[in-house]
């Protein structure tokens, strides 16, 4: 019987979450989804010194607001929690230990001020920063150059150590990843990496590997910068697992901005979002833009994010979250670098946010809305008004310039774009407008349009001619949709208000 497909995404809460990372969770869940798997969040903070304060309720908030929910995460419970790495402390020892009594880790007990002796005394031109590896650890203070006697009275006496994996020299490590095909390392080039540290917490290289397997992961996908620490892994796999039962590997490709790796930096420097969500570093109190607050909605999120180094063979780019789930397949995930397009992503913010059902934009534009002093009290006009101008907004935020003046009269209206053409007879067709939708008793945007026809022929005008100045009075701009369409949902009233405060203006 084949395994249950488990996923995990595992991120360290030291910060935002990058628009990579989001493609990272949104692989992962893809796969898991695609082969009835189950998508685990598991929290790797065994490094203290990188903590960051309210990182990992924001790394929450981001999978929720893009509809990417665990099935198993400190949130979310499971059978094999805990799913934060600094509770699960106690697990870890012993398996270090056992690499030592197997051969393949020692205990190291050189000092900080030993180490960065090392550093300079075996500097050359060819190894400019030398590392504690095969060609050095037998120069150090460890239990493979001390006795077993010396080993059992340092530890005794407490003196601090860590627990160091011992690379063989002169072998190939080797995988087979699900984007990359063959991947080979040369040992002799691997440090003799930290697993335990001086105070009894396991490295990342360490808690990755055991949790994993404790977790029962099938596939574990992560970015393409992890790929370096790739055979360290492979290794202790071997050494406390056995190759067989490793996950199948996958390392997704960099995303690239204007200049190289997308940074956090590109963000401020060119005007677009990096991270999923508004973030605010605790302690320097920068905030960095996120995509949600920038006026993108989770499905054109999900579909640019998508597209960023995968698609399906076809011309197709526009996919709802059900439909990349039937098509995505790790075959496809690219292995080059993936261009970061802001104005692509856009592009897809924009067809969904034509695509998507009023209800679903209902609430975060009333919430904009309001926010830009516009009280939303009748909630079926927001919905038609939504329904009017969604094609026209890229962004959330379009929907400020696009739908506030269905809420407020214009204050100022753009008379001098009608000013050119104005004339006295149009100064009479439109008073005689104004009487006529006054008498009007069925109010749509069919028979205002009727109207304002009729009334042209009868004063020798082209309709044509007549509807910017009507729009202008109306919208205060020469933008927006029909007309007629505007008059409607403003009603009778305000159509009426708004045509005398125009004409106002123009004989001013
Ligand atoms: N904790 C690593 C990170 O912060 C995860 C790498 C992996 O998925 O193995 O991204």
């Amino acid at each position: 019987m084949n395994k249950k497909v488990r996923v995990r995404f595992a991120p360290s809460p030291t910060g935002g979450l990058h628009l990579g990372g989001v493609r990272t969770v949104l692989y992962n869940y893809l796969f898991a989804k695609k082969n009835n798997g189950d998508f685990i969040v598991r929290i790797e903070d065994t490094d203290q010194s990188r903590y960051v304060a309210g990182a990992e309720e924001y790394i929450f908030d981001c999978l929720k607001w893009c509809g990417l929910e665990p099935d198993e995460s400190v949130q979310h419970g499971g059978n094999f929690g805990p799913y934060r790495q600094s509770e699960r402390k106690d697990i870890y020892k012993k398996y270090a230990e056992e690499l030592i009594k197997k051969g393949f880790a020692y205990y190291a007990f050189d000092t900080p001020e030993e180490l960065e002796r090392m550093r300079e005394d075996f500097k050359s031109e060819n190894n400019p920063s030398p590392q504690y590896d095969n060609t050095i650890r037998d120069k150090m203070i460890n239990s493979l150059t001390l006795s077993e006697n010396e080993v059992a009275r340092f530890i005794g006496e407490g003196m601090p150590y860590v627990i160091r994996i011992k690379v063989p020299q002169n072998e190939t490590i080797s995988f087979t990843d699900m984007i990359r095909g063959e991947v080979q390392f040369d040992s002799s080039l691997v440090d003799d990496k930290v697993l335990l540290k001086a105070d009894g917490m396991p490295t990342y290289h360490l808690a990755v590997v055991v949790d994993d397997y404790l977790m029962e992961i099938t596939h574990a996908f992560r970015g393409e910068e992890w790929l370096p620490s790739a055979p360290v892994h492979i290794l202790l796999w071997k050494y406390l697992f056995g190759i067989e039962n490793m996950p199948q590997w996958a390392h997704f490709p960099l995303i690239l901005g204007p200049n190289g790796k997308l940074s956090k930096r590109d963000g401020s420097k060119y005007g677009f979002p990096v991270f999923a969500m508004n973030w605010t570093d605790p302690k320097t109190g920068e905030l960095t833009e996120g995509f949600k607050e920038k006026g993108f909605i989770p499905e054109g999120f999900i579909n640019l994010l998508a597209l960023l180094g995968w698609n399906d063979g076809t011309e197709k780019e526009v996919f709802s979250l059900e439909e990349l789930i039937e098509s995505f397949s790790m075959d496809r995930v690219h292995s080059g670098g993936a261009h970061f397009d802001y104005d692509k992503a856009k592009w897809f913010n924009h067809e969904w946010i034509k695509r998507s059902k009023v209800s679903k934009l209902r609430s975060a534009i009333k919430d904009l809305l309001e926010k830009n002093d516009l009280p939303i009290t009748d909630t079926s006009m927001l919905d038609k008004v939504i329904a009017l101008v969604q094609e026209r907004c890229t962004l959330l935020s379009d929907f400020v310039d696009q739908a506030s003046f269905f809420f407020k009269t214009p204050e100022e209206i753009d008379t001098a774009s009608i000013v050119p053409k104005w004339n006295d007879q149009k100064q009479q067709f439109f008073r005689e407008l104004i009487r006529t939708y006054k008498l009007t008793t069925i109010w749509n945007a069919h028979e205002t349009e009727n109207a304002l026809k009729e009334i042209a022929a009868v004063h020798q005008l082209k309709p044509g001619e007549l509807m910017l100045p009507l729009r202008i009075m109306l919208v205060g701009g020469k933008f927006g949709p029909g007309v007629f369409d505007i008059a409607e949902i403003i009603g009778k009233e305000e159509t009426i208000l708004r045509i005398t405060n125009g004409l106002k203006k123009l004989s001013a």
